[in-house]
């Protein structure tokens, strides 16, 4: 199963991703993830991707591209993959295509995760991972036992440096301008899915399951 979650910044897709990874044994590949876990490392990739992550600009296409399609190479896509923040404008799309077309693959469903924007912001705004385990809290809807600290590992939590209202403002106009247009491209493919991104973590999960079943 080849999926892509689609929406904008905190419309849940990391989280959705994560539970379909659970479910069906198949990888997460999230570029945001690799991308920041590139800048922890130091990395040269991390040096220059963190320039454009901190004002909430997209990284150049050739640098998610060729992280892609490396990853989607490796044995243990075989079965099939989650992309999650991948890909983020045509070009990235065109070349998706591209790549899985030589390695005779296709992408099976696009899930676009429909949410309101005043709505991403008080998500994006009020949550914070942990640095350890990388569960996801939020102040208000899911609230750690003891600030601050992680309810299943004990690890610190951390705002993501890009979650501040300024940035996240920038994210959203990013998706509009160069994200939101996938759904056109996928909608002609015939295989996009939209869910509401709106109740429960669980509530959503089972509408996405009805998707790619
Ligand atoms: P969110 O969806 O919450 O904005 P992500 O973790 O998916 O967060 O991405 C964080 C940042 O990483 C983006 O704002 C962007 O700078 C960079 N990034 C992630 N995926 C891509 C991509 N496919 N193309 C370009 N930049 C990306
Ligand atoms: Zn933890």
């Amino acid at each position: 199963m080849r999926l892509i979650l689609l929406g904008p910044p905190g419309a849940g897709k990391g989280t959705q991703a994560k539970m379909l990874k659970d479910k069906f044994c198949i990888p997460q590949i999230s570029t945001g993830d690799i991308l920041r876990q590139a800048v922890k490392d130091n990395a040269e990739l991390g040096i220059k991707a963190k320039l454009f992550m901190d004002v909430g600009q997209l990284v150049p296409d050739d640098v998610v591209i060729g992280l892609i399609k490396e990853r989607i190479k490796q044995a243990d896509c075989e079965a099939g993959f989650i992309l999650d923040g991948f890909p983020r404008t045509i070009v990235q799309a065109e070349k998706l295509s591209e790549t899985l077309d030589e390695m005779g693959s296709v992408i099976d469903t696009v899930v676009d995760l429909e949410v309101d924007a005043d709505e991403v912001i008080s998500r994006l705004a009020g949550r914070s991972t942990c640095q350890d385990c990388g569960g996801m809290f939020h102040e208000e809807s899911c609230p750690p036992k003891a600030a601050g600290i992680c309810d299943s590992c004990g690890g610190t939590l951390a705002q993501r440096q890009d979650d501040n209202t300024e940035t996240i403002l920038k994210r959203l106009d990013v998706y509009q301008e160069s994200t939101a247009p996938l759904k056109q491209f996928y909608k002609k493919q015939g295989n996009l899915k939209t869910v509401t991104a709106r109740g429960s973590v669980e509530e959503i999960f089972s509408r996405v399951l009805e998707m790619v079943k």
